[in-house]
């Protein structure tokens, strides 16, 4: 017997860490709690416990960085064992709810057995090619373009990247290469990644400090970030001043933007702060490219998959981008895998095609494969509606805990794609960032993973597996119930 993977007769078993056999045919929405580790939540040594504080003396040791995002001190930090489903446990036997998913990643599960069983089959056959197409690769296109939203349904063409920020590098190049013109349009707040081109549009300074320049002719414009409007506004009588500000840079010249060639957004805005625009957002800005011969680029790196509640966040306005950037949750976890999607017309028009943004490990068949069983996983299970559902939920009994909290300004959010902005006073809207890491810590204590994200760093942000169960989510709320209870007093 394989040690994971059985086929007992006809049937595909599946066996969890701890020795619990699940039958493939048993894996339906009813069982989904057979997915997660059951003693969920559980701390036996407070984390990091003895094992972990041992194993991170040698990440201390090799390490470059430090393993949690060090912007965050004190950083919730162990070392992560095995996960399944919404749960993770870590090498000193903790089990914690994962209300991040591998920063919206895993949106089918951890470890989901439908998708490692295409990863097996596919290791048996081939791994890697680069030169040379393979049928789950084929097989991914064909469902992509299935899947793609609105105008772009059936019709696209696409290259491949190694991750988020790399399709964003494509997007970049080929949006010059399209329109001949240089600037980029992104937004206060946006994340696009880390590369020379991609960190340029990515707006938190932070990240830029001693790496300066980046790609040059990157022009930046406020998001419509409606709970601290930039304008001093007030939706939905604002007349969508952020929109009008945009649109006059094409009319008046005293306003510097030189040459642009595309804008691009991010539908819902994630490491900005977990920000639902108002749809017709997206729609003003589809309708400012048109009218200026420009791309409009829709990074749904961190939205896409059903995540907000559609399979992609773009649908909420009905827009079609010219060109879609898609990763993270793609192939539920395995790493390196990125798409430029365009519209079809689009990438017709290069006569390198493919060969634009090449690349040794791109579109690697291991990946293709659990990406077609992710999107089918995805598909049977309506994961979209399913987040919806479960994230309205989340919502209704977070606004309730926002009214009787002191310190939560605001909650928003669609789907499971949920930011809870933290305050020291709701009038004033004083960002409270500090007391964010007292948050992620104490839940983190309880045995709960959530990070946050935001401008000031005073949001937190709850992306669960779409899979997650009722029982996960309220033992999760009760938690933070708690712990916003016990930050109300440190402020
Ligand atoms: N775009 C968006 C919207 C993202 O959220 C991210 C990652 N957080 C990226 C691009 C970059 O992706 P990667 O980390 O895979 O390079």
């Amino acid at each position: 017997m394989q040690n994971d993977l059985n086929t007992i007769g006809y049937e595909i078993f599946y066996t969890c860490i701890n020795g619990v056999y699940i039958k493939m045919s048993e894996i339906d929405e009813k069982n989904f709690s057979k997915l997660n580790f059951p003693e969920a939540p559980k701390i036996i040594h407070k984390p990091p416990g003895p094992k972990a504080r041992e194993l991170l003396k040698k990440v201390k040791a090799h390490e470059a960085t430090a393993p949690i995002d060090p912007t965050i001190p004190p950083s919730p930090v162990t070392v992560i064992d095995a996960a399944r489903g919404s749960t993770v446990k870590d090498v000193d036997g903790n089990v914690f709810i994962d209300f991040y998913a591998g920063i919206s990643v895993s949106n089918a599960g951890h470890s989901n057995p439908v998708l490692l069983k295409a990863l097996k089959e596919q290791a048996d056959r081939i791994m890697h090619t680069y030169l040379f197409h393979t049928p789950p690769r084929i097989m991914f296109e064909e469902k992509l373009s299935d899947i793609a939203p609105l105008g772009l349904k059936n019709n696209i063409k696409m290259f491949f990247g190694v991750g988020g920020g790399d399709a964003v590098e494509g997007a970049v190049k080929l949006a010059k290469y399209l329109t001949k013109q240089h600037t980029i349009i992104a937004f206060q707040g946006a994340y696009h990644g880390q590369g020379h081109g991609a960190l340029a549009l990515t707006s938190n300074i932070w990240w830029k400090k001693g790496v300066s320049p980046l790609m040059p002719d990157v022009y930046r414009v406020p998001y419509a970030y409606c709970y601290r409007c930039p304008f001093g506004k007030e939706y939905p009588n604002c007349d969508l001043q952020c929109v009008r500000y945009i649109e006059e840079h094409f009319r008046d010249p005293h306003m510097g933007l030189l040459e642009p060639a595309a804008i691009i957004v991010e539908p819902f805005q994630g490491e900005g702060g977990y920000i639902v625009p108002p749809d017709e957002f997206l729609s003003e800005l589809q309708r400012i490219c048109r009218e200026n011969d420009i791309l409009f680029i829709v990074d749904e790196i961190q939205t896409g998959f059903g995540r907000t509640g559609k399979m992609f966040a773009c649908e909420y306005s009905g827009v079609t981008p010219d060109i879609l950037l898609l990763s993270k949750a793609i192939a539920g976890g395995f790493p390196g895998f990125s798409v430029v999607a365009t519209k079809k017309d689009l990438l017709e028009e290069i006569e390198r095609g493919a060969y634009f943004h090449i690349g040794t490990f791109k579109a690697n068949a291991l990946a293709c494969a659990i990406a077609n069983a992710n999107l089918d996983f995805i598909e049977k299970y309506n994961l979209p509606q399913r987040a919806m559902k479960i994230g309205e939920h989340i919502i209704k009994e977070l606004k309730d805990l926002q009214d009787e909290s002191s310190i939560i300004g605001e909650v928003r959010g669609r789907g499971l794609f949920i930011g809870v902005e933290f305050v020291k006073d709701k009038s004033s809207k004083e960002p409270a960032g500090e007391i964010i890491p007292a948050i992620t810590m104490d839940l983190f204590q309880q045995g709960a993973i959530a990070i946050s994200c935001g401008h000031y760093r005073n949001v937190m942000r709850f992306m669960p597996a779409l899979t997650i169960t009722k029982e996960l989510v309220e033992k999760f709320l009760e938690m933070f119930r708690d712990v916003v209870k016990r930050a109300e007093k440190k402020i």
